[in-house]
């Protein structure tokens, strides 16, 4: 339903819960988070079915990052719950992907997985999004999420992070908004421009079929073929 990146010097975690806030009037059932930071060799997450001040309650006194995705769920595939929360990891807490929309070929891609021995956490769509990446052989973040995107059918905005790749966000549209608020040596992504007026009014509108990688002090777009788009950022209006 909801989404919310960063990637700069902040703390994040405290940025990622206002953002989910912002986002709040849309709805949801649960939410959660997942951060890292340069110097880190992991993923943290911490996700609760509930509010986001439910949320914010479970997050532990030092949990600080300065990279994060987070999520609010509307739940499509599979009941609101903790582990149905977004984001989804793997088993190996390498990647994670917060997703909204609908992979509508979850329900053959999960059995292929399943019958290859992948054990899934959860009982949503958006879970085969992540061991697709997880399982993918190619060098780049940007390929991994490439390929799994090429087997998927449906509607998705997402954010991906990997724990190898941790100078990134990876994100990609089809059929669910998409925004990149460039800062100041931060860049930022939301599904909704309420979640990023906060912190900047430059922003770049992701089309259908259109990627980003954003690190701290760049970014850049591709169609989910390979090809580079031009992306023109754009002062967004808006009365406080
Ligand atoms: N289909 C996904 C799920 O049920 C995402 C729903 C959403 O857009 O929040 O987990």
């Amino acid at each position: 339903c909801g989404i919310v990146g960063y990637i700069g010097k902040r703390d994040v975690a405290p940025l990622l819960l206002e953002g989910l806030q912002r986002l709040e009037y849309r709805g949801y059932d649960s939410a959660g988070l997942v951060i890292t930071s340069p110097k880190s060799n992991g993923l943290k997450m911490v996700k609760a079915k509930g509010r986001v001040r439910d949320l914010e309650a479970r997050v532990p006194k030092r949990f600080t990052g300065t990279t994060g995705i987070a999520h609010t769920r509307w739940a499509t595939h599979g009941a609101p719950s903790d582990h149905n929360s977004h984001p989804h990891l793997d088993p190996e807490n390498k990647v994670a992907v917060v997703h909204n929309g609908i992979v509508d070929n979850a329900a053959e891609l999960r059995a292929k997985l399943e019958a290859d021995g992948v054990v899934f956490a959860s009982e949503t769509d958006t879970e085969v999004i992540t061991h697709l990446i997880a399982r993918s052989q190619a060098d780049t973040l940007e390929e991994k999420v490439r390929e799994a995107l090429k087997v998927i059918e449906g509607t998705y905005g997402i954010a991906v992070m990997h724990a190898d790749f941790n100078d990134r966000i990876v994100v990609a549209r089809n059929g669910s908004p998409v925004i990149l608020g460039i800062g100041e040596k931060e860049m930022l992504v939301a599904s909704d421009v309420a979640a990023l007026i906060a912190h900047t009014r430059q922003v770049v509108t992701l089309d259908d079929g259109e990627m980003a990688t954003l690190k701290a002090d760049d970014f850049r777009t591709y169609t989910v073929a390979g090809a580079s788009t031009t992306a023109t950022p754009e002062t967004v209006e808006w009365e406080a």
